[in-house]
């Protein structure tokens, strides 16, 4: 009988770890039974958390699902996605203003708030829809226009299967309590730092 190389007992050592590594993976997946509207939460302060949000929304509407967005900041230029997915049948709320820390009056912000809040609320209320965006939220609970045991009442109260997505920075702690799955953007560098302008097709 010949001896084994090393060779082959790398390759049978490799074979034997990623069995057992498959294994724990189907282990979890035969455990992972339970199907429930998630409620996630894309926040930090690096690039890529609506853009997440829109490319779940997406994979939504994909799968024929009823999506809707609330957008609570907007700039005052054309977001792509937002010409797209309306395209595609989802609806679209846009808080009407521009971005807050562009505006120096709190009563109309607040105002302006509310009515995106109420919106949203509505659409947490409704049945029929399968997967709603609230992007840029969490603004909206840390400058205070909107109290943070309302968004939590509201979130508990939907529609069991209704899948819910949060974006923004800084999200606030009892909303990450809440939440099924929460992720966090880090920035490692951002052309903007560099002194690249934010691109229309690419950043909005
Ligand atoms: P995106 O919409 O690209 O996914 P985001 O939602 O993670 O970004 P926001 O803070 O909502 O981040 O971004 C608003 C705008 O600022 C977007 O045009 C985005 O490309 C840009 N941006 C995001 N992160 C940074 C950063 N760290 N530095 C500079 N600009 C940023
Ligand atoms: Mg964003």
């Amino acid at each position: 009988m010949t001896e084994k190389n090393s060779e082959e007992i790398k390759a049978e050592r490799h074979k034997a770890r990623q069995q057992k590594l498959k294994d724990g993976v189907d282990a979890k997946i035969a455990k992972a039974q339970e199907e429930k509207g998630i409620l996630l939460v894309l926040t930090g302060n690096g690039k890529g958390k609506s853009t997440s949000g829109f490319g779940t929304l997406a994979r939504a509407v994909g799968h024929g699902k009823k999506a809707a967005v609330v957008q609570f900041i907007k700039g005052n230029w054309e977001c792509g996605e937002r010409t797209l997915l309306e395209g595609a049948g989802v609806e679209f709320h846009v808080m009407a203003t521009g971005f807050t820390w562009e505006t120096q009056d709190r009563e109309k912000d607040t105002a302006a708030a509310m009515e995106a809040w109420t919106a949203a609320e509505k659409l947490l209320q409704d049945e029929s829809l399968d997967c709603i965006m609230l992007d840029e939220l969490t603004y909206m609970v840390s400058y205070h226009y909107l109290d943070v045991d309302r968004v939590i009442e509201a979130l508990k109260k939907r529609p069991p299967m209704q899948h819910v997505i949060i974006t923004g920075r800084a999200c606030h702690r009892a909303i990450i309590d809440l939440a099924d799955t929460v992720s966090e953007v880090k920035p490692i560098k951002h052309a903007f730092d560099s002194g690249v302008k934010a691109q229309p097709g690419f950043d909005y």
